[in-house]
């Protein structure tokens, strides 16, 4: 190499480290010889002087490589990797000037798999909540198709059918309602709730709402709260729900006859809300997957109760409405802790 192909090769490579996307450029052997920090960060295993079949050993890769650099010009490839987790890349391989009869190229990637992720989700989340609707909604016509036929004229089966059939609705219009929060409070999202909010009263709230249900299922419900109230910036009808769907999931979840503990604390500038049941516990395989939308572990339960599985995904967008974490642990025959933890404001006396 020349002295100026020598300067020329220092200068590209520090335009390329410079450059804030993840970008390759081979040589006309295809081996490495410049790459941005975030395609580094991005495909692990690359560096200067490796050669780049020998790390990304994708066949169409290789291929369009191979292609732009015998014949120049473009390629697009698009890459799916299934390990360690999924992700999804568009490639494009664009010919430099080469060296010879063959060129070199420059590799640029777009990662796409967020935004796979999302279509994904969309199209699970829109199938999901019409199947949910769909089940309830095919009861209450058949009933309506049994009152107006075969049972035109019989007193008894009309009393039991329009039962099931106002729980059905009921079942419905939860769903219905948990939907609209799910996405009110996801519309919502960039915007930090700033009302001065007390959990020790919306605990308190909550627990004496839900004494009726603890009771049904002959459960005792111990709160510990602070001396002072705790103050976070939040929006109080979310609180309260967040409240309600933990401490409602502890006593439908729980062990019947059981305890439920709902513990108040702030340390470190933040407040937690931490509620505690001894029931089945959720087994280690679930925990990840419980606050996504519709998921159960036992659906036949989750319905007998009452619950849409929209829950505990309202949970989660509440706390991260609020800047806030949530966590679950779970010991399987120990029963749950779901923890919620918020910025607190300064705590004042009184
Ligand atoms: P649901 O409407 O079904 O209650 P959630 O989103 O609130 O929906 O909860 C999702 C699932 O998580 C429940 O169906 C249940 O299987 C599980 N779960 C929630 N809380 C607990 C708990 N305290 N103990 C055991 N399992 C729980």
């Amino acid at each position: 190499m020349t002295e100026t192909a020598d300067a020329r090769a220092a200068i590209t490579a520090t335009l390329i480290e410079a450059i804030g996307a993840p970008v390759i450029l081979i040589d006309a052997q295809g081996t490495i010889r410049a790459l941005s920090p975030a395609a580094r960060s991005l495909i692990s295993g690359l560096d200067t002087g490796k050669q780049l079949a020998l790390v990304m050993r994708d066949p169409d890769l290789i291929d369009a490589i191979d292609d732009v650099a015998q014949r120049g010009g473009r390629h697009v490839v698009e890459l799916v990797e299934r390990v360690p987790v999924e992700r999804t890349f568009r490639i494009h391989i664009v010919a430099l000037e080469g060296d010879g009869r063959r060129h070199a190229a420059m590799l640029t990637f777009e990662d796409l798999s967020e935004q796979r992720m999302t279509e994904r989700m969309r199209v699970d989340f829109v199938a999901n909540a019409s199947h949910e609707l769909r089940t309830p909604l095919a009861s209450v016509l058949g009933f309506i198709e049994t009152l107006q036929g075969p049972a035109r004229n019989d007193e008894a089966a009309r009393g039991r059918f329009l039962g099931i059939m106002r729980e059905q609705g009921l079942r419905m219009a939860r769903l219905v309602d948990d939907l609209l929060s799910l996405s009110r409070i996801e519309l919502r999202a960039h915007v930090t709730p700033q009302t001065p909010v007390d959990l020790a009263a919306i605990a308190r709230e909550i627990v004496d709402s839900l004494m009726l249900l603890a009771r049904g299922r002959e459960v005792t419900i111990a709160l510990d709260l602070p001396a002072q109230p705790l103050r976070v910036a939040g929006d109080r009808d979310e609180l309260l729900r967040l409240m309600e769907n933990l401490i409602e999931n502890a006593i439908k979840y729980g062990r019947r006859g059981g305890r439920v503990e709902v513990t108040l604390a702030s340390a470190g500038g933040e407040a937690s809300v931490a509620v505690r049941d001894d029931g089945q516990g959720i087994a280690p395989e679930h925990l990840p997957r419980l606050t996504e939308r519709f998921y159960r572990i036992d659906t036949a339960q989750s319905r007998e109760t009452g619950g849409t599985g929209l829950g505990l995904a309202i949970v989660k967008h509440i706390v991260l409405r609020h800047r806030g974490r949530l966590t679950i642990e779970s010991v399987v025959g120990q029963g749950a802790t779901f923890r919620a933890v918020l910025p607190a404001l300064p705590q004042t006396p009184g």
